[in-house]
């Protein structure tokens, strides 16, 4: 039934209805049981209106939903998928996996294949498996703790970490989106000891060096994707470990969204950092569930059971996921991120081309292969000046997209995520969308 429907508005060109029955009626089934319908706050269109669309397939560059309509993906699950949807090394690693069992609790041989490589491709001396990008930040953020025997964290405004409760302040992407300033829930206690700084401003580090000597490490994405993208400064993050080294700081860098997605190496693999610690995930994981953290060994031995700063994980290194994640950083070699970037670039300036001929205000901004466009026309480069873009605008501009069969990111201030998957097809699709969407957004004030 599905397929029908797909092909016959597609075939003649028009935009899908703004309704979408079947995905209308599991939202309706899930909003019942579940909070807000969904299980991550952002899948939930709150910041763009609209019924969330439930998926029921991935090929390659293509999502299909529940009312069998079909979509360019340009979210990649929100950047693990690098070679698209369902490939078919990926999905047989899997399958053999699963056939052999699914968890033992034990250590595995996959789980060293795979941390074996994320040290080949790093600066991490060690690293440890976890579940969720969450998990390995919080657990870095410990260990940072531990080992200097200090108390404060450093983070910027704007770049997300996880739901860590420490990290839950000014932490842009999801929280942005739904206008929340804080958590309920977080305590007071639980970010006293975190200091929230302008991103890309060395000097304010410094000044809170100056007044502040508990200081245990200084947190930053790799480069900032959560507030929409924002790329370091030259030099800002070798800056950061310069000022935390010489004041007996860490520097931790998270990584899990550029990991393996920018380069080989991730953003260090671009622009290498002395950082203390760093933290994986999504690509990592080729879709399954798996994160990271690493460093330098003087700091990892301190981790259990070598050390005493305690961190454990029923499912961590799952056979499932190893499997999954070493099949998908094998597949990415240097052919991989070329294809990436070039894509990307071919993307983004086809989306500021359309707006342009619109007369739509933007900037489109770039870090690696991961990009995004905000409406405004002030340059962005921290949290402030993410947050001048017109959030009506891209709220036309991504329903427009939508109806003409193209899914992007439910949010003014998340990357948009290509593949390696992405054909002439696909982007004829995206390429046919966006004047209508770019069109939109010039309609609104
Ligand atoms: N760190 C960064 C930079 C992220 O973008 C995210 C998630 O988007 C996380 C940490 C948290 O990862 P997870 O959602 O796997 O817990």
């Amino acid at each position: 039934m599905g397929t029908a429907v797909t092909t016959s508005y597609r075939a003649e060109g028009l935009p899908y209805p703004e309704d979408a029955p079947v995905s209308q009626a599991l939202f309706d089934r899930a909003s019942a049981i579940v909070p807000g319908g969904v299980n991550s706050p952002v899948r939930a269109f709150r910041a763009v209106g609209g019924t969330p669309r439930f998926m029921s397939e991935g090929k390659g560059p293509w999502l299909t939903d529940a009312d069998g309509r079909r979509y360019v993906d340009l979210v990649c699950s929100w950047g693990p998928l690098i070679h698209g949807h369902a490939h078919p090394e990926i999905v047989a690693a899997v399958q053999e996996a699963a056939a052999r069992g699914t968890s033992f609790g034990t250590p595995t041989a996959g789980e060293v294949d795979l941390a074996e490589e994320i040290v080949r491709r790093t600066r991490v001396d060690e690293v440890r498996l976890v579940n969720s990008g969450t998990e390995a930040t919080m657990t870095a953020i410990r260990l940072a703790r531990g080992y200097t025997g200090r108390a404060k964290v450093i983070k910027f405004a704007g770049c997300y970490h996880g739901h860590v409760d420490a990290l839950l302040a000014a932490a842009g992407s999801g929280v942005a989106t739904l206008g929340l300033p804080d958590s309920p829930g977080v305590t007071g206690a639980a970010t006293a000891e975190t200091i929230v700084l302008p991103y890309n401003d060395a000097e304010a580090v410094e000044a809170a060096f100056d007044t502040n000597d508990e200081i245990a490490a200084v947190i930053t994405e790799a480069a900032a994707g959560n507030m929409g993208v924002v790329a370091p400064r030259d030099g800002f993050n070798q800056r950061l470990a310069e000022i935390a080294h010489a004041r007996g700081a860490l520097l931790i860098v998270d990584e899990v969204m550029t990991g393996f997605r920018v380069s080989a190496g991730g953003w260090a693999g671009l622009e290498p950092v002395d950082a203390d610690l760093f933290t994986f995930g999504k690509v990592m994981g080729g879709g399954l569930p798996a994160a990271a953290f690493g460093g330098r060994r003087e700091i990892m031995s301190r981790l259990a059971p070598a050390g005493p700063v305690y961190q454990a994980g029923t499912l961590s290194g799952n056979p499932l996921a190893c499997a999954a994640g070493l099949a998908s950083l094998r597949l990415a070699d240097d052919a991989a991120y070329k294809r990436l970037d070039e894509l990307s670039a071919t993307v983004g300036a086809l989306a500021s081309e359309a707006l342009d001929e619109a007369g739509v205000a933007h900037r489109l901004s770039y870090a690696g292969n991961m990009f995004s466009i905000f409406f405004t026309d002030t340059d962005v480069s921290d949290y402030e000046s993410a947050k001048t873009q017109n959030a009506a605008q891209f709220k036309a501009f991504f329903h427009t997209m939508l109806a003409r069969g193209v899914y992007l990111p439910p949010s003014a201030f998340e990357s948009w995520f290509v593949s390696t998957a992405l054909d002439d097809a696909a982007l004829e699709q995206i390429a046919a969308a966006l004047p209508h969407a770019a069109r939109a957004a010039g309609g609104v004030s």
